[in-house]
């Protein structure tokens, strides 16, 4: 039994936009004149090129036929999860669909239908997700990533630039770049749209300039980064737009050579476990105050734990309508780049201070030191030696002071 019809074939695994309907034929057979396992195959078209091939018996989850009299169906496969979306001439179809029941419900006669002629390695397999790359020479430098790829792990081969096939892989949510030279990411990488996991620890990110960050920037990474590791790579500076990660829940900057962190990491509100230690950092961003964190660790920061005088003046000036409306931008979280405000403005968002209270600060700001044990912002603490912490707080206003001097 065989059908011409336009088919679409939409697989449910993938996001991926789907294929238009390509002429087709479609036949139910059996495995060979020895095996009568039935299995409905979709001839080739330009899109698939070897055909496919699906099991019938226990495989078909369901078949829609509210439009069969409009000569539409569907039929939907568990495995591989593909929906066959069919058109064709009603009278036909109906007689399809009742060929296809009797044989689900054994009550067709298998020596009535052909032999399936396809080669069995052209049965379709679930799609590729896993791509591990150790060695050079399993690179696939021609034909690519499968577009399939959801986790990608390219590790130890030194290489030193970040490859740009990998801005193609729509489906992408995990890539483990660790253990290679890698200088720089691109500012595309934040466009991917659905990335949770970035994983770049020992690599070279930190040589070079410091304006390659761009990636942190707006986009899809923004609303999808959960872990972000950016351990051993030589960082002496650590962007203020981590802060637009905003989902991020695991942040490693371990085994840099930072000494300060920037207080936009007080606004990452999902964030649980922060690990900086083997740095040079001498006191955590006063915004991480309010934070009540799973894991922190702060070991090998030997200044960490000094206390230091701090000068005790603070001097709030009138904000000017720049400031005033730069702030309400970062409070609503209002996307921006050079293509929407002036850019000389970029920089002074981008480089907002965030109080102890959670509100940005632009321009100008007061800061003062204090001493707070970190047991109090993480239930788990790894610390060198003392858990009281020097914290250096941006203060925003009079209140905030009082506030920081005089805790409740
Ligand atoms: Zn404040």
């Amino acid at each position: 039994m065989k059908i011409n019809c336009n088919i679409e074939v939409v697989n449910r695994a993938l996001p991926a936009p789907r294929k238009k309907a390509q002429r087709s034929c479609l036949a139910i057979a059996r495995q060979s004149v020895k095996n009568n396992e039935l299995h409905l195959l979709l001839q080739q078209t330009t899109q698939n090129k070897l055909g496919t091939k699906y099991k019938i018996d226990q495989n078909i989850e369901k078949v829609f036929t509210k439009f069969v009299n409009n000569g539409k169906a569907t039929i939907r496969f568990k495995e591989p999860p593909h929906d066959l979306n069919i058109q064709c001439d009603s009278i036909l179809l109906k007689s399809f669909l009742r060929t296809l029941e009797l044989g689900l419900c054994k009550k067709l006669d298998p020596s009535v239908l052909g032999v399936s002629n396809m080669n069995p390695k052209n049965i379709v397999q679930a799609p590729k997700t896993k791509v591990t790359i150790k060695t050079k020479a399993d690179y696939p430098v021609l034909q690519g990533f499968p577009r399939t790829t959801e986790e990608l792990n390219i590790v130890g081969l030194e290489r030193k630039s970040f490859d740009r096939q990998i801005l193609k892989l729509q489906s992408l949510r995990v890539l483990n770049l660790s253990d290679n030279k890698i200088t720089s990411l691109p500012k595309e990488l934040s466009a991917l749209p659905s990335l949770t996991e970035l994983i770049v620890s020992n690599n070279s990110l930190g040589s070079g300039g410091n304006n390659k960050f761009g990636w942190m920037g707006e986009g899809n990474l923004s609303k999808t980064l959960r872990l972000l590791n950016l351990s051993g790579n030589g960082l002496t500076y650590l962007p203020n737009q981590i802060g637009k990660l905003r989902k991020l829940v695991t942040l490693n900057v371990s085994c840099n050579a930072l000494t300060i962190l920037p207080t936009s990491i007080g606004t990452l509100s999902s964030l649980k476990y922060l690990d900086v230690s083997h740095n040079s950092i001498d006191s955590l961003p006063g915004s991480l105050m309010k934070f009540r964190l799973e894991s922190l660790n702060i070991a090998h920061n030997p200044e960490i734990s000094q206390t230091r005088l701090q000068p005790f003046a603070v001097n709030f000036d009138v904000s000017s309508l720049t400031q005033l409306g730069a702030q309400k931008v970062l409070h609503y979280r209002l996307p921006y780049d050079a293509s929407t405000i002036p850019f000389t403005l970029v920089p002074f968002l981008d480089n907002a201070a965030y109080c102890i209270c959670g509100k940005a600060v632009v321009g100008r700001y007061n800061c003062l030191e204090t001493s707070r044990n970190v047991s109090r912002i993480a239930k788990e603490v790894t610390a060198s030696a003392d858990t009281s912490v020097s914290f250096r707080c941006v203060v925003c206003s009079h209140e905030c002071v009082k506030g920081l001097l005089f805790p409740r």
